[in-house]
């Protein structure tokens, strides 16, 4: 049976897409269909040695590293994530992590997470950017799996400077020690799952992961939502 009350609010209060910005209908959210199937996905999470893992590893090696999206410039995923990261579309990044949320679910190794930790952004970052996009991913995790979020065991000491101009040497020195440990006792001897939005060149990520480490018998395990290829 045609659905009229639909029908007329579709006509009323038309809704659009975040990809193509064409008129979706009432069943599809943030994303049509044809938008929905032509996503990048890395897949990533049906591969235990993939190549995502080795490029978090540079320090420390991680138990599990997933992602959801190949990220290319002008792309449809690196569309949205701008678009999440820059022009406060959170919707995008909590349609996009819980896509994610519904591959990882029949996982064994989710069910062993103790913390979600989202990557520290430095307070005058958060404070000019209005959030942390990280944050907002690991709160989308941690409310589907019902795991506690921890934001307060590692901090983000150095405004380091932006990194979209960089050389890849560059990238690495400029992330060198940006971290510190803080109330980091209650995650020894725990799995954390690490947040961030998109892996490039993953020095942000080594260097937090790093500092991570120093702390007695943890596991790390990471979750991104895009990442680049070499
Ligand atoms: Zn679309």
């Amino acid at each position: 049976m045609i659905n009229i009350f639909s029908i007329i609010t579709e006509t009323i209060f038309p809704h659009y897409c975040y990809g193509c910005h064409d008129i979706m209908v009432n069943y599809e959210k943030v994303l049509c269909s044809k938008c929905f199937v032509e996503l990048n996905r890395s897949y990533s999470i049906y591969d235990s040695n993939n190549d995502l893992s080795n490029r978090v590893s540079i320090y420390f090696p991680v138990k599990n590293a997933v992602s959801l999206l190949n990220y290319n410039k002008e792309c449809l995923a690196s569309n949205l994530i701008h678009s999440f990261k820059y022009r406060e579309d959170i919707i995008i990044g909590k349609y996009l992590t819980k896509i994610l949320c519904n591959e990882l679910k029949d996982k064994e190794w989710i069910k062993e997470i103790d913390y979600i930790i989202p990557l520290p952004l430095h307070w005058i970052r958060t404070l000019k950017r209005g959030f942390n996009q990280s944050e907002v991913i690991a709160k989308t995790v941690s409310k589907y799996f019902s795991i506690e979020m921890k934001t307060n065991c590692i901090r983000r000491i150095r405004n380091n400077k932006s990194q979209t101009s960089m050389s890849k040497l560059q990238r690495w020195s400029n992330v060198e020690n940006i971290f510190k440990l803080k109330n980091s006792a209650i995650l020894e001897g725990k799995h954390i799952l690490l947040v961030d939005d998109l892996v490039t060149t993953g020095a942000s990520l080594n260097s937090c992961i790093k500092t991570l480490s120093k702390v007695k018998d943890i596991n790390i395990s990471v979750l991104i939502l895009g990442q680049t290829s070499h």
